[in-house]
């Protein structure tokens, strides 16, 4: 068997030892005789699994009682929607900070619904760089901020939030959600897709304040009410079972094998050091984001030379490194090395692109 080092923006790897343990409970989970992917939701069996799935992220993430941790599906996208629905109803004003497509995504669905207003953008600079945003440029009465946390495709993360004071924070961190601790209680609402570094993709988590729920719009669709979720423990309908299941297993590799998010944030910081010291010293490959507001995750570059960036794509997936494309607006190439993603996975790539560099300048 030979596995590649997939480096794709997602979906990602998944750690080994949970495919391993997936493949093992696959005919037989803990002597149900059933795959979990068979299996009733309104089973007890796997109510333990969603309880266990709820309760490991609870205590990895830190996440305070007051805030509520729905499994939903229809992706991160469906966020887009759902976010304004259920919260611009107070003043009917949000203020939207534009740090790539997926903030401009968000921030054009909610202006379908209200009042969406653009703070800042970085699209000057290709969404190389975070915008600074003052409590001043921000609307007192909005009744939230939206930001993008880690802008997967330009490879930008925010490493100080903005001070939006009493107006609720709402963060999409599809990217960047289990890479390193965070300070849940900053926010009025986080959510992610699973498929970066939570699970295959299906599941969509959101980790809301309990006060900002029960707001919604009249118009909004009882699957997108918040509300039908929090009251319903994530089981109004069929949830997407087998991807929490998944879940459960990568949550229980980060607490049993990593030993939590600070170890898992000490591995991420050295495999992006890596990374981002040898494009530093690179004489052919350069980073594309300004050096304060690097992801750890997302890692575009380029050789400034069209032509010599297809021929890396070709042979570096030839060498069994795929995915490595980057995505068209930015052009050249990205490592996304999330979680799954080895030490290893990272320290060959450098050698095979040092060889790259050797033959080609
Ligand atoms: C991948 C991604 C999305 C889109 O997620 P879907 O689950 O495909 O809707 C949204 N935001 C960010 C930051 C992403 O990385």
């Amino acid at each position: 068997m030979a596995r590649v080092y997939n480096f794709s923006a997602g979906p990602s790897m998944l750690p080994e030892a949970v495919l391993t343990k997936a493949a093992a409970e696959m005919l037989d989970y803990e002597g149900s005789g059933q795959s979990v992917m068979e299996m009733s939701h309104r089973s007890k069996v796997y109510q333990s699994i969603i309880d266990t799935a709820e309760a490991l992220l609870r205590e990895i993430m830190n996440i305070p009682d007051n805030y509520k941790v729905l499994f939903l599906q229809g992706g991160a996208s469906s966020q887009f929607a759902m976010v304004p629905m259920n919260l611009m109803t107070g003043s009917g004003k949000a203020d939207y900070i534009i740090t790539g497509q997926w903030a401009k995504k968000a921030y054009k669905e909610a202006a379908r619904y209200g009042n969406a207003r653009v703070v800042a953008s970085s699209e000057d600079k290709t969404f190389s760089y975070i915008p600074k945003v003052a409590k001043a440029d921000l609307d007192p009465e909005a009744d939230y901020v939206h930001i993008c946390m880690n802008n997967t495709i330009y490879g930008t993360v925010y490493h100080d939030l903005p001070d939006t004071g009493d107006v609720p924070l709402v963060a999409d961190i599809s990217s960047c959600v289990l890479s390193k601790p965070i300070d849940v209680s900053k926010f009025g609402i986080l959510y992610a897709g699973a498929q970066k570094n939570m699970a295959p993709s299906g599941v969509t988590v959101v980790i809301i304040r309990e006060d900002l729920i029960g707001k919604a719009m009249d118009i909004t669709p009882t699957m997108f009410n918040y509300q039908t979720h929090a009251d319903n423990g994530s089981m109004f309908n069929t949830p997407p079972c087998y991807t929490i299941y998944v879940m459960k297993l990568v949550l229980e590799w980060i607490k049993n094998e990593v030993g939590g998010l600070e170890q898992m944030q000490a591995i991420n910081e050295k495999k992006a050091k890596m990374l981002y010291d040898f494009l530093d010293n690179s004489k052919l490959f350069k980073g594309t984001v300004v050096p304060e507001d690097r992801s750890l995750m997302n890692v575009p570059f380029v050789t400034g030379n069209e032509e010599l960036d297809a021929k890396f794509v070709k042979e570096s997936t030839a060498a069994g490194f795929v995915n490595l494309k980057g995505h068209r607006s930015v052009g050249g190439m990205r490592a996304s090395i999330y979680n799954a993603m080895p030490v290893e996975g990272v320290e060959k790539l450098i050698a095979f692109m040092q060889k790259f560099e050797e033959e080609n300048t």
